[in-house]
């Protein structure tokens, strides 16, 4: 990718301004909103085609990447925040780190960048699959046979605690970016200690005003 060009005029594309979820028109603000439509709360920032106040960072190819992944069922997910702009990519199945397919938009052809989260049912299934039930085996054996497998049992209720918690309270980091021939959903949750990081860089290279993730 090459540093972008400087905005001309383009119209937006008709999803710009509206909920992530349901489509259901916005303005992009510089606080949180709640969607009329579906109650997703979220925010959307204008970006620099959107708003010419909005400046992104001069490219800086020494930037650093900050790069977040994500397990699909099959494939692992990509989301990248490069010195040129945002991309998301699908990582080969095999290694699991190199990109298959990457699709970025520049951070001067971005229109709108929402971000919200939403619960994540993938992990409730995994939950429901390994650590509930065997917290549930070994709970029982406890209250009815002995009570040493109330203790093989700890970490399996710990698990199913810390991946529920997980699943409703931290929740799938999306963010959605929109430029004017492209528009990108990455999930940016994992790892956890980079997660804050992704979302800043963004909106900071962006050149979009600092602002809490929803
Ligand atoms: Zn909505």
């Amino acid at each position: 990718m090459v540093p972008a060009q400087p905005p001309q005029s383009v119209a937006p594309p008709p999803h710009a301004l509206g909920c992530p979820k349901c489509g259901i028109g916005a303005q992009a603000a510089t606080g949180i909103l709640t969607c009329t439509g579906c109650g997703l709360v979220y925010a959307l920032h204008a970006g620099a085609r959107a708003d010419s106040r909005v400046v992104p960072v001069p490219f800086d190819q020494r930037a650093e990447r900050v790069k977040a992944v994500s397990n699909g069922i099959v494939l692992r997910k990509m989301a990248l925040v490069a010195p040129e702009g945002v991309s998301e990519g699908t990582l080969d199945p095999v290694t699991g780190y190199i990109p298959i397919e990457q699709n970025g938009v520049y951070f001067g052809d971005i229109f709108t960048i929402a971000v919200w989260r939403k619960v994540d049912v993938l992990k409730l299934v995994a939950t429901a699959i390994l650590p509930f039930p065997l917290a549930l085996l070994f709970v029982s054996l406890g209250i009815t046979q002995h009570p040493v497998f109330l203790a093989f049992g700890a970490p399996f209720v710990l698990g199913t605690a810390w991946m529920t918690y997980r699943a409703f309270k931290i929740k799938v980091h999306m963010a959605r970016v929109v430029g004017s021939t492209r528009t990108i959903e990455v999930r940016f949750d994992a790892p956890i200690w980079r997660r804050k990081k992704f979302h800043d860089e963004m909106l900071r290279r962006a050149g979009i005003a600092p602002s809490p993730i929803p």
